[in-house]
C-alpha cells in the first residue's frame, strides 16, 4: 500500500492542486494530511475544503491552531496573515458550510500512530516534533549542532515518525544524520534500515524552503520513503497575495525562491 504525506499548505490552492493531481495519476491508495493547511496563503477556504474531500486525516499545526485558536509565537506578517484567514471563515456567509470548516479544523488531532504501508509498520506522524506536537522545530542543522536534543526526541520514536513543520524535506537518522532528498540519489528513494530510527521530514506544498520552489510531498510504500516534486503555477499564488492587503508581499516574493 502506497500513502502519500502532504503537510505545510498553507493556504496555497494552486500548489495544492497540482500536488493532488500528481497523487492521482500515481495512483496512490490515500492521502494524509500533516498540517498548517492555512496560514500565510490566499485561498484557506478551498485548502481546508480540498483536504477535507482528499484526505483519510489531517493533523494540527501551529498555524492552524493559531487561526482556530490564538497565533502563539509568531511574528508581525505570520500573526496578520492569521487573523485575515480567521476572517475569511467568519465571512463564509453559507452557514452549514462556515461551521462544517469550524469543525473540521477543530476536529484535528496532534498525532496520530498508523500502519500507513500495509506492513505493519507503525508510523508516527505529528506537525511539528515527536516531543513537542504542534511547536518544536527540527532543524536539518540540528543533526550536527544539537545531538542532545535530537537523541531526546528519538526517545519518543519507536521506529519511524514523519513530521512538517520547518519545510526543509530530508529524513534524520538517530546517528544522528540529516539526509536532504538530493543526497539521498536522484530519485530520491530513501530505504528504511533495521537498525536506525529515522524522522522524515515530508516538506511543504505551499511555501518550501529548501531552496527549490517546487511544491514537496512524501510517498511512503513498504520499506522506504520518496519525495516528489511538482512544478505549480508560482504566480497565481504570489499575485493573489499581493492583491491582499493583509498578507506581506513578501509571503508571494519568498515563493519563487523557495525559502
Ligand atoms: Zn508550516
Amino acid at each position: 500500500m502506497k500513502t502519500a504525506v502532504i503537510s505545510d499548505i498553507h493556504g496555497n490552492a494552486v500548489a495544492l492542486r497540482a500536488v493532488l493531481q500528481d497523487i492521482e495519476a500515481r495512483g496512490i491508495d490515500q492521502i494524509v494530511c500533516l498540517g498548517d493547511i492555512i496560514g500565510y496563503g490566499p485561498d484557506p477556504l478551498e485548502c481546508v475544503d480540498l483536504v477535507q474531500e482528499k484526505c483519510a486525516w489531517a493533523l494540527m499545526g501551529n498555524h492552524d491552531f493559531g487561526v482556530l485558536y490564538e497565533p502563539t509565537n509568531f511574528n508581525a506578517p505570520a500573526e496578520a496573515a492569521a487573523f485575515w484567514t480567521r476572517a475569511q471563515f467568519d465571512a463564509e456567509p453559507d452557514e452549514p458550510a462556515r461551521e462544517r470548516r469550524f469543525s473540521f479544523l477543530g476536529s484535528l488531532r496532534v498525532r496520530a500512530v498508523e500502519d500507513l504501508t500495509g506492513d505493519g509498520l507503525e508510523i508516527l506522524a505529528v506537525h511539528a516534533s515527536p516531543r513537542r506536537p504542534i511547536n518544536e522545530y527540527i532543524f536539518p542543522d540540528d543533526a550536527s549542532d544539537a545531538p542532545d536534543k535530537l537523541e531526546a526526541i528519538f526517545d519518543r520514536v519507536e521506529k519511524v515518525a514523519m513530521v512538517g513543520h520547518t519545510h526543509q524535506p530530508g529524513v534524520f537518522s538517530n546517528e544522528p544524520d540529516f539526509y536532504p532528498p538530493d543526497e539521498i540519489g536522484s530519485d530520491p528513494v530513501f530505504k528504511f534500515n533495521e537498525n536506525e530510527k529515522i524522522i522524515i521530514n515530508v516538506g511543504s506544498v505551499g511555501q518550501p524552503r529548501d531552496n527549490d520552489p517546487r511544491a514537496c510531498y512524501a510517498i511512503l510504500s513498504p520499506g522506504q520513503v520518496e519525495f516528489a516534486r511538482v512544478e505549480y503555477e508560482i504566480a497565481k499564488t504570489a499575485d493573489k497575495i499581493k492583491s491582499i492587503p493583509e498578507l506581506a508581499d513578501w509571503l508571494g516574493e519568498r515563493l519563487y525562491e523557495g525559502r
